[in-house]
């Protein structure tokens, strides 16, 4: 696998994306990389072009156990305190599918910084390559304070802000920012029923 090492956005992604598959981000539908074929479906969603997954082919039950572990890992890198430690983390992740910086011409014939990993390094190995690109570049380019929990009080779920102005601050924006919304509004209502009949005049009698 072959990855520009300046769109370290594309590996931050993943590893927000792989970070919220989890049972305790979906705390009502429960996990979502329940079996090989959920695996298949999140890399083809996402475009990750593995070697060590061939078109058409499925992980096996080893591979999504490697990738469960690997997003166990992320995690804790994404809520490490200490910047040192998530730089290390991921240099090790990188490290492991033998990711080594490479040179190679465009199709304009221009240089490009490449990192390419071992063709014989698992599927999660080279997960693990893109995850540890991205937060690599991130922490580089931009800070370690893009690393964020998910600004909703009803979701788990972290993020890595990759935006421009870096005020993002849900890990699934469409749906946690709702969420909330939808939990203030049932706050409000709930508000609003206790308090007494003749109190501020809202509702109706
Ligand atoms: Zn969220």
């Amino acid at each position: 696998m072959k990855t520009l090492f300046s769109n370290y956005s594309f590996g931050a992604g993943l590893a927000t994306d792989l970070v919220n598959t989890s049972a305790i981000v979906w705390t009502s539908t429960g996990e979502v990389l329940t079996d090989p074929a959920a695996l298949a479906r999140f890399l083809d969603e996402h475009e990750a072009r593995l070697d060590s997954l061939p078109r058409g082919a499925l992980p096996t039950d080893e591979d999504l156990a490697q990738v469960l572990a690997l997003r166990q890992e992320t995690r804790a890198l994404l809520e490490a305190e200490d910047e040192d430690e998530v730089a290390e983390g991921a240099n090790e992740l990188a490290a492991r599918a033998s990711a080594a910086p490479t040179l190679l011409r465009n199709s304009a014939g221009e240089w490009e910084w490449h990192v390419t990993t071992d063709p014989r390094a698992s599927i999660a190995d080279e997960l693990g390559a893109l995850v540890g690109v991205g937060l690599l570049g991130v922490l580089h380019t931009l800070s370690h304070a893009r690393f964020r929990h998910c600004a909703s009080p009803v979701c788990a779920g972290m993020f890595i802000d990759t935006s421009k102005a870096g005020r993002r601050r849900y890990c699934m924006p469409g749906l946690c920012g709702n969420r909330l919304n939808v939990a203030n509004h049932r706050a409000r209502r709930q508000g609003n029923e206790a308090r007494p009949a003749n109190g501020s005049g809202t509702g109706t009698r």
